[in-house]
């Protein structure tokens, strides 16, 4: 077995560049994500082999394809992954995760990353790219994300006569709202009277549903109690 630097691949497997989250912890995995010449990106089964770990995860041995079932020798190199502090905005809330990251992947103001399987738009990266198009993640203290939903929730509250029923409205986040608007819900149409935002009151114009905290809604044909 080659020692040192980088040895060949063997058998065309060639290693994947995804991190695979059981070989970036402590633990050996019994499994590598391996692409095989045969099928494509599997895990494949390690038969017998060692792991060295300096500066790079590194495997040599011999693995089983779990989709075809071919027996070869690979050898598979990983680097190791990097810790990044996300800071995460999802509407109003703000969080801190500190998040394993593959260093060689880019990170850019203005591009996307998945977060448990949630896309954010990057915001800022400390310390600043400065005139950078792209930083490498190592070189990386924080990161600002904010959330890319797809669709919201806007809480309502429907005034029929004397009574008011709440509910929520799941809608494009882009989607707005207008003081005077009607709209069609399961139990009939209402108006927008009201749009209750984030510390103010909204009673003309419109809103944008991600930033709406209430919809106040009446029956079209009632007078506005407020
Ligand atoms: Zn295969």
């Amino acid at each position: 077995m080659p020692r040192g630097g980088s040895p060949p691949l063997a058998d065309g497997c060639l290693p994947s560049n995804r991190l695979n989250p059981s070989f970036a912890g402590m633990a050996e995995p019994s499994t590598l994500y391996l692409e095989c010449p045969d099928c494509g990106e599997f895990p494949h089964r390690i038969l017998s082999g060692r792991f060295g770990s300096r500066r790079a995860l590194t495997f040599q041995g011999i693995v089983k394809c779990s989709n075809c079932g071919q027996v070869r020798n690979a050898t598979h190199q990983e680097t190791k992954p990097v810790k990044v502090m996300f800071v995460v905005s999802i509407l109003d809330r703000t969080s801190q995760t500190l998040t394993d990251w593959d260093p060689k992947e880019p990170l850019r103001v203005g591009g996307e990353v998945r977060l448990e399987e949630e896309l954010y738009e990057v915001t800022r990266i400390d310390p600043s790219p400065r005139g950078r198009n792209a930083v490498f993640a190592k070189e990386v203290r924080s990161v600002w994300v904010k959330h890319l939903p797809r669709e919201v929730e806007v809480p309502y509250s429907l005034s029929v006569r004397q009574r008011t029923v709440s509910g929520k409205l799941r809608v494009p986040t882009e989607a707005r709202f207008g003081i005077g608007e009607v709209l069609t819900l399961p139990r009939g149409t209402a108006l927008v009277h009201r749009i209750r935002l984030l510390g103010r009151t909204v009673r003309k114009g419109d809103a944008q549903a991600a930033q709406i905290k209430r919809l106040y809604l009446r029956a079209p044909q009632e007078r506005a109690r407020t």
